[in-house]
């Protein structure tokens, strides 16, 4: 918790106080890395005069509204404790303009209590604040003893209305966090569940923030995101935003190795790559592997392949950075890997050579989660060991056309010329190598490729 900031904060004479996230996880004694905070009786221009001289202040903006600032102070201490800037606003209200384009606007207003900024918030462990130079709690709305019991209670019935997103922050918080929801918020859950149709695709999935992860990324990457899928299904919140699984819902896999419906299989894949602590693009591709089967078992194509574009279809939409899109689909496409046959090094080599070392270690996380909730014969968990095990061993060794010993120029001196032969060349020499890292000598690849030249 950075006390640093809190106390540098105070030092600036502002009357300002902690408030929302910070106040949550601090009472529950966790890290909480951006901390806002909220200086009652100021409005914009008097909040940016009063921070100017101690460093840059930045205006923040929602739809074209100004709803605070972004400060970065010139204290290196502190600045380093913040890189991404401190969140610092007058109190706030929410004025709301119905559902569709724009749900909500947040205007700052000087005159507005800090009881009525938390009335604006979604749930009341949210809204709580802690005024720094007093140390006094304000919760209006029985935060503290909601956050006790571990329950999550919206602050008004209307909440979800105003902004279906806090049906997903409701379910993020409690795979972060293990919240029960009581009966109350389920309802109003299940209720407004229509609404999240249409909230933005970025506040959904790639975020608004610095920190680029929406609430979908959070929900994955808590400890008990399929407790919360499960939710989003039941709720009818699921199918809102991932309209996909509309025909992945109750899908019957028929198969005695997987018994169950199809969104089963991937919620619990994914509490299975929490468990191993994986990245958001694992969980990702545990959520989404699957989402081709349905169409696959229809028409008999190759359910990786269609699952790859389906969770392309998905990522854009909900605008999740293209490195991650394309990294997610690659492991979507490249999930379903046989593992009988020898485990040997030419198998590692050539996993290696399809997926290089992170990808391949990626994929391999998958496997064990996915390979966690199946009926499977010992000897699949033997053989993934092995492929673990190997590619580790085997990623110091030639698997790359970088690895060879000879190089295009090599190829043109030898009598290629420059095109697609001389492409071919090098990767059937790859092939080579893989198979047999010895033949990786100048003298011998260079002979072999002269043979194949007519
Ligand atoms: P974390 O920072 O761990 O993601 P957080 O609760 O701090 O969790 P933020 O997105 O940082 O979430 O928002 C800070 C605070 O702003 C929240 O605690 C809540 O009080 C309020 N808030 C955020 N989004 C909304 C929203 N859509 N509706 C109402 N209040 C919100
Ligand atoms: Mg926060």
């Amino acid at each position: 918790m950075s006390t640093a900031t809190r106390r540098y904060i105070s030092s600036l004479g502002l009357d300002a106080y902690v408030v929302g996230g910070a106040v949550r996880d601090e009472l529950l004694g966790i890290e909480h890395s951006d901390e806002d905070f909220l200086v009652p009786g100021v409005d914009q221009a008097g909040l940016r005069a009063a921070l100017a001289p101690h460093g840059r202040v930045e205006d923040m903006e929602v739809h074209g509204q100004l709803v605070g600032v972004r400060f970065f102070p010139r204290d290196r201490t502190i600045r380093e404790l913040a890189p991404a800037g401190i969140e610092i606003t007058p109190p706030r209200r929410e004025s709301s303009v119905g559902p569709g384009h724009r749900d909500f606007e947040i205007v700052t207003d000087s005159s507005v209590s800090i009881a009525d900024d938390m009335a604006r918030r979604d749930f009341t462990v949210n809204a709580m604040a802690r005024r720094l130079a007093t140390d006094e709690l304000v919760d209006p709305f029985g935060g503290r003893a909601h956050l006790e019991r571990r329950e999550l209670h919206t602050v008004s019935p209307e909440s979800f209305r105003e902004d279906p997103l806090r049906i997903l922050r409701g379910l993020r918080l409690l795979s972060q966090l293990s919240f029960t929801l009581t009966t109350d918020t389920l309802a109003q859950m299940r209720a407004e569940a229509p609404g999240l149709r249409h909230v933005s695709g970025e506040r959904i999935g790639g975020g608004v923030d610095a920190d680029g992860m929406g609430e979908l990324s959070k929900l994955l990457l808590g400890r008990r995101p399929a407790d919360a899928l499960r939710l989003a299904r039941d709720t009818g919140a699921l199918v809102e935003f991932l309209p996909e699984f509309a025909v992945v819902i109750g899908h019957d896999l028929g198969s005695a190795r997987q018994p169950g419906p199809l969104e089963e299989h991937l919620f619990e894949v994914v509490q299975r790559t929490a468990e191993l602590d994986a990245a958001l693009e694992v969980r990702l591709c545990a959520l989404l592997h699957d989402v081709g089967k349905p169409e696959a078992d229809r028409t008999g194509a190759d359910h990786a392949h269609l699952g790859a574009r389906i969770a392309g279809g998905v990522l854009r939409r909900l605008r999740y950075p293209n490195v991650v899109r394309e990294e997610v689909q690659r492991l979507v496409a490249g999930h379903a890997f046989w593992l009988d046959g020898p485990i040997d090094g030419v198998f590692a080599r050539r996993f290696l050579a399809s997926h290089g070392i992170d990808r391949a270690r990626r994929l391999l996380l998958h496997k064990h989660a996915d390979l966690a909730t199946k009926r499977v014969e010992p000897w699949e968990l033997e053989h993934l060991a092995a492929l673990e095990r190997r590619v580790e061993e085997e990623r110091e060794r030639p698997h790359r056309l970088s690895d060879l010993a000879v190089d295009g120029n090599d190829l043109l001196a030898a009598g290629y010329r420059e095109g697609p032969a001389l492409g071919a060349a090098l990767a059937r020499l790859l092939d080579l190598v893989i198979d047999d890292p010895a033949a990786n000598a100048r003298e011998r690849l260079l002979a072999e490729a002269a043979s194949w030249l007519s």
